[in-house]
């Protein structure tokens, strides 16, 4: 059964006079029992993208061009969104300017062909039924990742499609074909003439994927063209009591243990990426001091390279800053690392994660810790419920009465606010205006 949408959308066209399917993710994970009848569909029709329009918003729909090419437009009905895409022959590298002349002359058969991977190129119409022309439902069954057609000319024609193949098998789990895997890493270096904007988003699709862990091992040498620098955490034995992985599975695990946000994920995946060039040897054994420093530095070159925003690209870097601090499950430790943070609930949410995850990761005797991580976020909701302060603004002084005070306008507002925050996480003042007030007088008179 297709949900109640896509019926509208091929009435629509059908109604129009074209034929139309729906092909790709929707009928690949409906098949894999993955259903899940709010997700977007694509569909491919034999109409242009300009008949498509028409007839969308003759029905009375929005109907926008979204494809680069010409070639697709995104309709909203009842809330979902429907990709459709008229019959190519080629993908992207096709004469862009001549798209309907190109998409005209095929068919659905002949659209099926252009598709990225077998599971990506069955089409089902609700009367017509299901059409597999390469085999995609068995390779569904199989949990194979194999290319529609020769690997290496198909990843040569688009190099976006290697890396699809490792997102693939993130979200998936499925397994490559020897074949198609062996092209992908022979191909790798293409994916480097891709725009920072395709590669960044199939990274997080990758990062976010439910079998992230073995996908990660598995992809590590494809990935490595677009994300050189994990290449050395491969192999890489840190020597210590406390882990029994080297620095890439136990990265892949540290991922894997994360909630599927690209944050979290991404400082996951960058937590221990300094290790190697931190690590120097003395007496026998790995030190690693200064560690997180050079994983930020790794990092931020890293992210700033695929165009990640400064903003997101901080909050990650503060993360993997902070993933080793001890945070002691207390209210003030927990409040006042809400206070380093500048009171970012959710950030210090994601820093327990991550540390969660660190923990789960390392040898078993020592993930006992990962409970700790649990209270802090339990004493966060206590600290919430509670409306105990860890920024200024939650203080019950304000910089008014401050100056007041006798704190000259400017700088020294902040520092007597600071002061007075201090005090009060360490519970030796109550957040009161009294009591604040007769802090900020002591504090004044002490300067
Ligand atoms: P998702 O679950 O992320 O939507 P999807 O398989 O539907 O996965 P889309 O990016 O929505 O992927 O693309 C829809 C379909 O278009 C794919 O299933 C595939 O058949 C085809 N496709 C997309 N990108 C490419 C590409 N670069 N080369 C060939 N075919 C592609
Ligand atoms: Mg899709």
């Amino acid at each position: 059964d297709i949900p109640p949408y896509a019926q509208t959308a091929f009435e629509i066209l059908e109604s129009a006079g074209f034929e139309a399917w729906i092909v790709g993710g929707f009928i690949r994970d409906t098949l894999m029992g993955r259903s899940d009848n709010a997700r977007d569909i694509d569909m491919a029709t034999s109409a242009t993208w300009r008949e498509t329009k028409r007839a969308f918003v003759e029905a009375g729909f929005s109907a926008h061009e979204t494809g680069t090419d010409h070639g697709t437009v995104t309709v909203v009905v009842d809330g979902h969104a429907i990709e459709i895409t008229t019959y190519r022959i080629d993908g992207m590298y096709t004469d862009s300017r001549h798209p309907d002349t190109v998409s005209l002359a095929s068919t659905i058969e002949d659209d099926l062909a252009r598709r990225d991977f077998t599971v990506n190129a069955l089409a089902y119409h609700p009367r017509r039924g299901l059409i597999d022309p390469y085999g995609g439902f068995s390779d569904i069954e199989d949990g194979i990742l194999r290319t529609v057609g020769e690997p290496l000319r198909r990843f040569g024609e688009d190099s976006l499609r290697i890396l699809r193949g490792c997102r693939f098998a993130s979200q998936l789990g499925f397994d490559f074909d020897p074949v198609t895997f062996e092209a992908m890493c022979a191909a790798k270096s293409k994916t480097l003439s891709l725009s920072r904007e395709r590669v960044s988003h199939e990274i997080d699709l990758f990062i976010t994927g439910s079998h992230v862990h073995d996908a990660l091992l598995r992809c590590i040498d494809v990935l490595a063209a677009v994300l050189p620098e994990l290449v050395a955490l491969k192999g890489f034995d840190q020597k210590s009591v406390f882990h029994c992985y080297d620095v890439l599975e136990h990265t892949a695990w540290v991922v894997h243990n994360t909630p599927a946000h690209p944050l979290v994920r991404w400082a996951a995946l960058l937590h221990d990426i300094g290790k190697p060039a931190a690590c120097y040897e003395s007496d026998g054994a790995r030190h690693f001091r200064g560690h997180p420093e050079i994983s930020i530095i790794i990092g931020r070159g890293l992210l700033q390279r695929l165009g990640y925003s400064s903003k997101f690209t901080e909050q990650v870097l503060s993360l993997v800053k902070r993933h080793d601090d001890r945070i002691a499950a207390t209210r003030k430790a927990v409040r006042s690392a809400l206070r380093d943070l500048d009171g970012d609930t959710a950030l210090f949410i994601a820093l327990c994660q991550l540390k969660r995850a660190d923990a789960m990761a390392k040898a078993p005797e020592y993930r006992m810790r990962a409970q700790t991580c649990e209270s802090l976020l339990e004493i966060l909701n206590e600290i919430l419920a509670a409306e105990e302060p860890f920024t200024r603004e939650g203080l019950a002084i304000n910089g008014n009465d401050v100056i007041a005070l006798g704190v000259a306008p400017g700088p020294e507002v902040a520092c007597a606010l600071d002061a007075a925050l201090d005090a009060v996480i360490e519970e030796e003042v109550g957040n009161s205006l009294d009591e604040l007030v007769a802090f900020v007088e002591s504090w004044v008179s002490s300067r």
